[in-house]
């Protein structure tokens, strides 16, 4: 079966050339396919007969909604989805001041096995499809009757290893006749897959780069993210630099303060070393305790001791806002605690 909805127009004017419909049907199609429907019928303005041929030939891919967990304390919700073959995949909706954000997954899975993270602990499945990252934003949508205007690659997975996809969705979600997010409404998080790193650069896309840091340095790094074994922290920073200057664009680095680990007066002042003189942001987040792994959050004061430090090597750097907090299970925490109440 042809995945229609990870078609360009491109894609579907050759399409319909080689079933003998003309090429016009190609952009009705992908209208339809990018408002949402999810059944060739609601595709009103094609003839009868291409409709029955299109469901005969093609599926038009889904996210629906298992479990939904709202937070009392404001308005993010927390969707667990299920894809057409039964796998589970989160998605988080979130308010802020300049609109509505999504975070969507990019994979079932991760094989990268960061030692602090849900998702890397739950080991790999498979890679998500374009049409399966749109319908994330779709179903959401629906269901909550706003405009999604931020994107943020940041869910289940890692993008840059499921590369040839995202760079797909990305076309298709900023196309002005889809769902039309602009790419400087977009960010993508990455562990620090280097050589992706440096394909991406060449799009010159303006979307935001996001880089899981984590750590000061390599002997830290190593200890939590094994990709830090195949490139260590120097051919990644070298990559950041390339993609600013490449993309004009400032790199923002994520720093998950772990209590004992990397939150030290040392850690900040090493870390600020490391990233003087670049075009950079450094969020601070408190690590989410996962069950089974020992890691615990630092002490709240040191998120403002690492601030001034950072600030000392001109680096501006803030805590990442929780939204959500009595949610807040993150990445790959959610279908965990579904999956093993399920199990019960
Ligand atoms: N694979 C990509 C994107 C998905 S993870 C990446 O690693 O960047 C999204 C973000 O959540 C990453 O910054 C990741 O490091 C972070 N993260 C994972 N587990 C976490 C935890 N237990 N506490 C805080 N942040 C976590
Ligand atoms: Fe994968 Fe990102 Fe989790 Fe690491 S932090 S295991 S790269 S999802």
């Amino acid at each position: 079966m042809i995945d229609i909805k990870s078609m360009t127009i491109p894609e579907l004017e050759t399409y319909l050339a080689e079933i003998k419909e003309p090429k016009f049907r190609a952009k009705q199609i992908f209208l339809w396919l990018q408002k949402g429907v999810t059944s060739f019928s609601e595709m009103t303005n094609l003839s009868k007969s291409l409709r029955e041929t299109l469901q005969k030939k093609c599926y038009i891919a889904d996210a629906v909604i298992q479990k939904c967990y709202c937070s009392k304390l404001d308005s993010t919700k927390k969707y667990l989805f299920r894809l057409h073959d039964g796998e589970l995949i989160e998605s988080v909706l979130m308010d802020y001041h300049y609109g509505r954000t999504i975070c969507i997954s990019t994979q079932v899975g991760c094989r990268m096995g960061c030692t602090f993270c849900a998702t890397g602990q739950s080991g790999f499945s498979r890679n998500l499809t374009p049409s399966e990252m749109l319908s994330q934003i779709q179903t959401a949508e629906r269901d909550g009757q706003k405009r999604i205007s931020n994107v943020v690659l940041m869910g289940m997975g890692e993008p840059l290893d499921n590369y040839e996809n995202v760079l797909r969705f990305l076309e298709l979600i900023s196309n002005p006749d889809g769902i039309n997010i602009g790419m400087r409404h977009i960010s993508l998080s990455t562990c620090g897959i280097v050589d992706k790193i440096y394909d991406l650069a060449e799009k010159k896309y303006q979307l935001t780069l996001s880089i899981s840091l984590h750590a000061p340095n390599d002997a830290i790094r190593s200890q939590t993210m094994p990709i830090n074994q195949r490139w260590h922290i120097e051919d990644l920073l070298k990559a950041c630099r390339y993609y600013s200057e490449t993309t004009g664009r400032r790199i923002s680095y994520e720093y998950a303060m772990i209590s004992g680990l990397n939150d030290s007066d040392d850690c900040a002042r090493e870390l600020g070393e490391r990233l003087r003189g670049t075009l950079c942001h450094v969020n601070l987040i408190p690590v989410n305790t996962v069950s089974g792994t020992s890691y615990r959050k630092s002490m709240i004061d040191r998120q403002q001791v690492f601030i001034k430090i950072l600030a000392k090597a001109g680096i501006t750097a803030t805590v990442r806002r929780t939204l959500g907090a009595d949610i807040n299970a993150s990445c790959g925490q959610l279908r965990r605690r579904y999956q093993s109440e399920v199990e019960l």
